[in-house]
């Protein structure tokens, strides 16, 4: 899938990385500079903020964008954003490379149609209490709606456990590469709700196939308005990528996992 001059679920593994929330243009361009020479390909940050209360930082809107597209001209890096609104799609596409939907919106049909036929591709997010086959069926309607280019996202799951933020579903990634064409990224950081899990769910995604990851990271985690708890600092992102090359590297002298695509039908999980 081409983003610029990337490709997503091609031959290189793509990290996308930044805050949770775009929050001043000091902290992005040099959380953005930070991560473009430590091997981020993608920028993530969200302008515009789903939150579980009202009272909480409901992003910068149209400044956030704005800010977003700075740090791209800055850095290089193509940007992936939030968009929470239908109406909101067009000035999100014109501001994003990539228009991620939330885990709260994966169900949201008219954000979908709207964001279908945005032009842009899409980062699609498992829904919290989705399963596969709701996720795949989600994915399936952005398709039918003429826009091919959509990355499927394992997030973590609400499940009987609350130690965790939420429960990694790393079989998920496995599946979904066995049984659709989409590349797979997995978010490490909203699973693990914790920055010290972060590094072992990442290798984890590794070896369970996924194409890159989406992750969050701020140059001050403990002041961040926003999943602070669960961002990496600038040496805790090199210090995850160092560890990721040799498990990217092992992953490349095993079977290539796309010769499994095709071998299970989207029946199989219903
Ligand atoms: C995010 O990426 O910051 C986010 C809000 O993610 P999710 O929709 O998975 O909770
Ligand atoms: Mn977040």
């Amino acid at each position: 899938m081409p983003v610029l001059d990337l490709e997503i679920g091609g031959g290189e593994f793509i990290t996308m990385a930044g805050p949770c929330s775009v929050e001043t243009e000091f902290q992005l361009l040099a959380t953005a500079s930070h991560l473009c020479r430590s091997g981020a390909r993608i920028l993530r940050g969200g302008a515009f903020k789903p939150r579980s209360s009202p009272y909480a930082f409901q992003g910068h809107g149209l400044e956030g964008l704005k800010m977003l597209a700075r740090a791209r001209e800055q850095s290089g890096l193509a940007i992936v954003t939030e968009v929470m609104s239908e109406t909101d799609v067009p000035m999100v596409a014109e501001y994003a490379d990539i228009l991620q939907i939330g885990t709260r919106n994966m169900e949201n049909y008219s954000l979908l149609e709207a964001v279908a036929r945005c032009g842009r591709p899409v980062l699609l997010k498992r829904g919290m209490t989705a399963r596969i086959s709701d996720l795949l069926r989600s994915a399936q309607f952005i398709l039918d709606n003429g826009n091919p280019n959509v990355i499927l996202c394992e997030r973590g799951i609400r499940t009987f456990e609350t130690a965790m933020r939420n429960t990694f579903d790393v079989a998920a990634i496995a599946l979904l590469k066995q049984i659709s064409h989409l590349p797979v990224i997995a978010d490490p950081s909203h699973a693990a709700g914790h920055r010290d899990l972060v590094p072992a769910l990442a290798r984890i995604a590794v070896a369970a196939g996924a194409d890159g990851l989406l992750v969050e990271v701020h140059p001050n985690p403990d002041k961040a308005w926003s999943d602070g708890d669960q961002s990496l600092d600038f040496d805790g992102f090199d210090d995850m990528m160092a560890d990721l090359a040799p498990w990217l590297a092992l992953r490349e002298r095993t079977l290539p996992l796309r010769e499994a695509v095709g071998s299970r039908s989207l029946e199989a999980v219903g």
